[in-house]
């Protein structure tokens, strides 16, 4: 097995490499000058600046193949990249090439009577959802980063957002997939199928796996009947056991049509309120909690403004909530959803952020948000708990902002500290690290502190017999010893 010395200069062999693959690609399919290359090699919030030969782009899966078997015959690492928005530094390259799938965007087929819609890696998520909305479908997955991120990196990531607790993620709505392998073979396994028990599941091998296992190439997702109708309401509550028995009350009473139960916590609309521009305050006073929920159905006729009137009403009177709003308009749903979606920028305004994407059982995901939140106040007097987010998936963004006087470089700097605070909290309550945004470089480490070590002999066992040359995306997800990369060179952490 080779290592990549990223501190080496290119030598020939590399200028080799990239010699050929501009031949066999075409000259716009490589880009080596620093000018060109400078926006893939930093991860979008900063916190990584990472080095590359070249950005390959190529146009087909054919060329993907291609770029593949010569990076492998000359043992040079690739990183897979999509939209480059991940948020765990996966898609950021520390030497060898960045695979920018990014030309890949054609949509090959919509099968509206099957409910499918093929798409190449490189096509935009908000594409996707505009392709589905033209034959009166949904592709139903929603981040905040849909105008940019893109469907090879949704499927390397399993990404999650707004409507999981409805649809699924990533892996949920995703039937087929084409990837080329570490030898540069292609797998097609392309089918709209919803049963197919011919042995292992290799889709749900390479979903999730952060480019380090094979390079999507093109995937075929699921379409749903598209919403008709939709109720949004804002409720302000006594704190997370009642938001969470709010959130127990509507799935008795509606079922699947609750799509969205997001959490906000009292800091969290301050911010908002302060920073984001045009936000309007929803409620008069102000509340401990705050829960964004949104109902939908395909159904014409089903009265959702009726039954989200019900079940406020009687929580209202059993004093599970305090307050709440319900949207009248599309414009009045917007400004509320506008709220939730603000909160992860306007986090920035209030200086040094120290962030923990974590899950644990739905039950106890108010427990976590209360234990949590005074294990942390109690270590630093003065730190500000912005934990907010999934609430229904037990999926909580617990995030940390720093005391108002501290220096923003002495509060980040306890990072690993908080780390092993709030994570120890998620591991006893047998819940994730990782929920949404996966493990990258970022939670490498604390996933080999907190991951069953069968699991991780597993996870090493896998990576060696689909890429034993240790290829793709080398250090990431997974440490693999002597063939890693043991530090990172021009890394920014924070
Ligand atoms: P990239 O950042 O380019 O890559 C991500 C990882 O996937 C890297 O490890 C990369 O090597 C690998 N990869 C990319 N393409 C391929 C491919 N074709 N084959 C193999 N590996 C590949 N995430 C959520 O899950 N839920 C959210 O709600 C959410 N909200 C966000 C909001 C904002 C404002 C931002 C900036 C990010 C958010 N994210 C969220 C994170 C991010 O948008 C997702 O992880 C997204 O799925 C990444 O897609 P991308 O195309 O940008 O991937």
């Amino acid at each position: 097995m080779t290592t990549f010395d990223e501190t080496r200069m290119r030598t020939g062999m590399d200028l080799g490499l990239i010699e050929r693959l501009a031949a066999k690609l075409g000259p716009d399919a490589v880009i080596s000058d620093p000018a060109g290359m400078a926006g893939y090699l930093v991860e979008t919030r900063g916190l990584y600046r990472g080095s590359a030969l070249a950005v390959v782009r190529p146009k087909d899966t054919q060329q993907v193949a291609i770029a593949v078997e010569e990076c492998a015959a000359a043992r040079v690492p690739i990183v897979p990249q999509g939209g480059n928005t991940g948020l765990v530094g996966g898609g950021v390259p520390f030497g060898g090439v960045v695979l920018s799938l990014t030309r890949l965007n054609r949509i090959r087929e919509v099968d509206a009577i099957n409910a499918t819609i093929t798409v190449e890696a490189g096509c935009i998520l908000s594409e996707v959802q505009e392709a589905a909305d033209r034959v009166d479908c949904l592709f139903p997955l929603s981040l905040a980063s849909e105008g940019s991120c893109r469907i090879g990196g949704n499927l390397a990531t399993n990404a999650g957002g707004t409507a999981v607790l409805r649809y699924g993620n990533m892996r949920e709505l995703t039937l087929g997939l084409e990837v080329v392998l570490a030898d540069g073979r292609i797998w097609n396994g392309l089918k709209g199928l919803r049963k197919d028990n011919t042995g292992y599941d290799l889709r749900d091998l390479f979903i999730g796996s952060e480019g380090t296992l094979g390079i999507i190439t093109a995937a075929v997702l699921k379409l749903f009947p598209k919403p008709k109708v939709r109720a949004t309401a804002f409720v302000g509550c006594a704190g997370p056991r009642d938001a969470l028995s709010l959130f127990q009350r509507f799935r008795d009473a509606v079922g699947d049509r609750l799509t969205a139960f997001e959490y906000i916590p009292r800091f969290g609309l301050e911010i908002v309120l302060k920073h984001a521009p045009g936000a309007v305050r929803p409620l008069a006073d102000d509340h401990p909690s705050y829960a964004l929920i949104e109902l939908s159905s395909a159904e014409e006729s089903v009265d959702l403004q009726g039954a989200l009137e019900n079940v406020l009403t009687r929580a209202i009177e059993d004093g599970i909530v305090t307050d709440a709003v319900i949207a009248t308009s599309e414009a009045q749903n917007r400004a509320l959803w506008g709220l939730r979606e603000s909160l992860s920028e306007v986090q920035r305004k209030e200086g040094g952020s120290i962030k923990h994407d974590v899950a644990v059982p739905v039950s106890r995901v108010a427990e976590f948000i209360q234990v949590a939140t005074k294990a942390c106040e109690a270590e630093m007097p003065g730190i500000r708990v912005c934990a907010f987010g999934h609430f229904g998936d037990g999926n909580i963004h617990f995030n940390l902002s720093q005391p108002v006087a501290m220096e923003k470089a002495a509060f980040l700097a306890q990072w690993a500290h908080f780390n092993r605070i709030v994570h120890d909290i998620v591991h006893g309550m047998n819940g994730s690290i990782a929920a949404e945004h996966g493990i990258g470089l970022i939670k490498r480490d604390e996933l080999t502190h907190y991951k069953d070590p069968v699991a991780l002999d597993l996870m090493r066992t896998i990576k060696h017999a689909l890429d034993p040359h240790n290829i793709f995306n080398p250090g990431k997800v997974i440490a693999m010893g002597d063939h890693d990369i043991a530090t990172v060179p021009g890394a920014k952490i924070p």
